[in-house]
């Protein structure tokens, strides 16, 4: 299987077996390029599986989906994303930086009492967040369950790497904090979106059964599209379900 551990073994075997047999640099130097080549591979491809389990997708034929929002709450698109699920009876996940949650506590209530899930987003979603080391990602990870546990009174168990990334500090965090990794099959690319109709495009082109579509409750553009998107969603077929019940896992301990 190629996941960290296959590779580091064969590799070192591999190494082993030429310095043995009389290898020169050059070759050293291929094969560990090509080792840190895997490496990095293995930690921006969320669906790699390299590193750790993550959950993609549901294991479904039917024509379910779950919706997933990162990197709120925000106060004004937030609210307003909440505001269309009501509407539409629509279950959806909202992965939650840290920071920004004492500030949101109403919102984040608001979002539990109306039957979404929430998630843990870490607490800095630093862009150095893949570089730090287990004992740090930890601490993220456990500040987030008890400022969750504290606003809502459940102890949930859905964490989602930032930027995607995972390496083997981030597994061991996860493993230690017994938390489940989610990540997604469909990504909107929202953020960099520049106009809601290739967007809206985009995201209907790539839905399939079991879908986990990733968005961001952050943005604008994806609170202009998101009523637009249900319709037609469920225009070709699509059944909004929550991630908990798509995965077949449990939310909270
Ligand atoms: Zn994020």
């Amino acid at each position: 299987m190629l996941n960290f551990k296959t590779i580091t073994i064969a590799v070192a075997a591999l190494l082993a077996l030429g310095i043995a047999g009389g290898w020169q640099w050059p070759n050293i130097v291929l094969l560990v390029i090509g080792y840190t080549i895997l490496l990095a591979w293995g930690s921006y491809r969320i669906d790699s599986q390299f590193y750790m389990p993550v959950i993609c997708s549901g294991n479904t034929a039917e024509k379910k989906i779950a919706l997933s929002f990162d990197d709120g709450p925000d106060p004004v698109t937030t609210a307003q994303v909440l505001d269309i699920l009501a509407t539409e009876k629509v279950p959806a996940a909202f992965f939650c930086i840290g920071h920004k949650l004492e500030a949101q506590a109403a919102l984040l209530q608001r979002a539990d009492r109306e039957g979404h899930i929430i998630g843990n987003h870490s607490y800095s979603h630093r862009t150095a967040f893949g570089f730090s080391g287990t004992a740090t990602v930890k601490e993220e990870l456990t500040r987030v369950n008890d400022m969750l546990e504290k606003i809502t009174g459940r102890r949930h168990l859905f964490f989602r790497p930032p930027f995607g990334v995972t390496n083997p500090n981030i597994a061991r965090a996860v493993r230690q904090t017994g938390m489940k990794a989610i990540g997604w099959n469909v990504r909107s690319l929202d953020t960099v979106a520049q106009n809601g109709e290739k967007l809206l495009a985009n995201v209907l082109g790539s839905l399939k059964p079991g879908a986990i579509v990733l968005f961001h409750d952050t943005m604008p553009l994806t609170v202009d599209i998101l009523p637009h998107f249900i319709e037609s969603a469920r225009n070709l077929g699509y059944d909004f379900v929550r991630l908990d019940e798509l995965i077949n896992e449990k939310a909270y301990a």
